[in-house]
């Protein structure tokens, strides 16, 4: 699937040609939108585990309300390994508010069953121990994780110079032309690595998901309110 991103019209220009002007544009990119947006907490998780239910109770979902889920879930238990003998049916109605719950509760007692098989506990400490590339690889493997949400376990509590790329910061990059047109969902994750310098990659997501979410929303974008105005090929004025 090729990426759109929902770009306005007048989209299209790749505003840069070269990986080194990408780069540049990138890092031009994060200090302004540090600069509006300082930097944001989001309510992501230091513990690993934590973190992949809080992503597993975002997805698929535009509600705010997966935050109070999760804290409701982690209220209900001791420990997530007690989710793995949890009626289903109990673990639905607990976070139901997060939405498609018929989903993400089965994906989630099936996660907490593999760490078990996997570890003998029901906890992600293993990660720590390991490169990012085989804690990458093990975390796609459990059931229902992709790409974006190992990336953001890897980010958000192992500290790792990893990109998440979620719908904002896809649309946000797209149409700043970071990204090249024919860029796909499947190589998006390579092609912004390649070209966003470590050191800034966790400061480009956050401020680019709250950029998002305020001022370059996906319908009719505040182009006339953004500070990127200027460089950006896709400004709707
Ligand atoms: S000017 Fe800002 S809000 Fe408008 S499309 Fe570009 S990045 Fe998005």
């Amino acid at each position: 699937m090729v990426l759109t991103a929902n770009r306005p019209a007048a989209a299209g220009v790749d505003g840069c040609r070269t990986r080194a002007s990408k780069t540049r544009r990138a890092e031009r990119v994060t200090r302004v939108l540090e600069d509006l947006h300082g930097t944001p907490d989001l309510g992501n998780k230091e513990d690993p585990l934590d973190e992949l239910v809080f992503i597993v109770l975002s997805q698929m979902t535009t509600s705010k309300s997966f935050g109070r889920v999760f804290d409701r879930l982690k209220r209900a238990v001791t420990s997530w390994d007690q989710l793995v003998d949890m009626p289903v049916r109990r673990l639905k109605s607990i976070i139901k508010d997060a939405g498609l719950s018929n989903q993400k509760a089965p994906k989630l007692k099936a996660i907490m069953r593999r760490l078990r098989a996997d570890f003998g506990v029901v906890n992600l400490d293993a990660l720590r121990g390991m490169d990012d590339q085989a804690a990458h690889e093990y975390l796609i493997s459990l059931p229902g994780v992709g790409t974006k949400s190992a990336k953001c376990v890897l980010m958000y509590s192992l500290g790792r110079d990893v990109l998440p790329v979620d719908t904002h910061v896809a649309r946000l990059t797209s149409r700043l032309g970071l990204l090249a047109s024919d860029t796909t969902t499947y190589s998006i994750h390579d092609a912004l690595e390649a070209i966003v310098p470590p050191s800034i990659r966790y400061s480009l997501h956050v401020n680019a998901i709250v950029h998002g979410r305020t001022v370059c929303v996906a319908t009719s974008p505040r182009c006339h309110q953004c500070p990127l105005k200027r460089a950006c090929p896709s400004r709707s004025l």
